[in-house]
C-alpha cells in the first residue's frame, strides 16, 4: 500500500527493461497502483509497442540488448510522441543524465531506487501532463482566427522576458528541444537549457508543451450571431 498522496489517475505505462525479474517487479508495483503496464525487453519492441498502443508515460532502461535507451527516446521524440519519459538507469554519470535530458527525457532515476520514489516521480509527471493538457485542448478547440500570437512587446510586458528569452520561448512553442535551441540560436547546450528553464519559470509553466499556449491569446470578438441576425 502506498500513501494516498502518491496515487495518480490510472495511466498506460510502457516499461522498457530487459532484466525480466526487474521488469516484473515494476509491472507488479505499477499494477498495484492501478496502472496498465506494457512490457518491452528490447528497443525495437518498445518502439513497436509505443506505436500500437500509445502510452501515457514511458519508463526507460538505458542498457538494452539491441539498441540503447537513448535510441528509443530519440525515435519516440522524432515521431512526435510527447508523453513523459522517465529514464531508469544503473548509470549515475552526469553525462548520461545530460544526454537523456538533451534527447527529451523528463526525469531520471538511478538504480537502485525505492518503489515509493519511483511512484512519486511517476505521479508528478502524470499530474504535470494532465494539468497542461486541458489548456492546450481548449486553445485547439477555438475556431481559427480568434487566436492571436502575442508580439514581442506584449511578451516583454506580460512576462518580463528578455529578447533572447522571447526567441527561446517561440522556438520551444515550435517544439524545439534544448539541443535544437542551442543550434538555432548559436548557444551552448547549457546556455540554451538555462534560457529554457528561465522561460518556463517566467511563464509559470511546468513543461514545454504548456509554453505555446502562453504565447497566444484568444481574441474576444463581437457576437457574430447578433450581427448576422434577422434584419
Ligand atoms: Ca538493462
Amino acid at each position: 500500500m502506498s500513501p494516498a498522496t502518491l496515487s495518480a489517475a490510472p495511466a498506460r505505462i510502457l516499461v522498457v527493461e530487459d532484466t525480466s525479474s526487474y521488469a516484473e517487479a515494476l509491472q507488479q508495483t505499477l499494477e498495484l497502483e492501478g496502472h496498465t503496464v506494457l512490457l518491452a525487453g528490447r528497443a525495437m519492441e518498445a518502439l513497436a509497442r509505443a506505436r500500437a498502443e500509445p502510452p501515457d508515460l514511458v519508463l526507460l532502461d538505458l542498457g538494452l540488448p539491441d539498441k540503447d535507451g537513448y535510441h528509443v527516446l530519440r525515435e519516440l521524440r522524432a515521431r512526435g510522441v510527447e508523453c513523459p519519459v522517465l529514464i531508469l538507469s544503473a548509470r549515475s554519470l552526469e553525462a548520461d543524465k545530460v544526454e537523456g535530458f538533451r534527447l527529451g527525457a523528463d526525469d531520471y532515476v538511478t538504480k537502485p531506487f525505492g518503489a515509493l520514489e519511483l511512484l512519486a516521480r511517476i505521479s508528478a509527471l502524470l499530474r504535470r501532463t494532465r494539468r497542461a493538457a486541458p489548456a492546450a485542448a481548449a486553445v485547439a478547440e477555438l475556431p481559427a482566427g480568434v487566436i492571436r500570437v502575442l508580439d514581442d512587446r506584449e511578451l516583454k510586458d506580460r512576462y518580463a522576458l528578455t529578447e533572447r528569452q522571447i526567441a527561446v520561448a517561440r522556438l520551444i512553442a515550435e517544439g524545439c528541444t534544448n539541443a535544437e535551441l542551442a543550434s538555432r540560436l548559436g548557444l551552448s547546450f547549457f546556455t540554451a537549457r538555462n534560457h529554457a528553464e528561465q522561460v518556463m519559470l517566467k511563464l509559470d509553466v511546468a513543461n514545454r508543451a504548456a509554453v505555446g499556449p502562453m504565447l497566444q491569446e484568444s481574441v474576444v470578438i463581437a457576437d457574430r450571431s447578433r450581427g448576422a441576425g434577422p434584419s
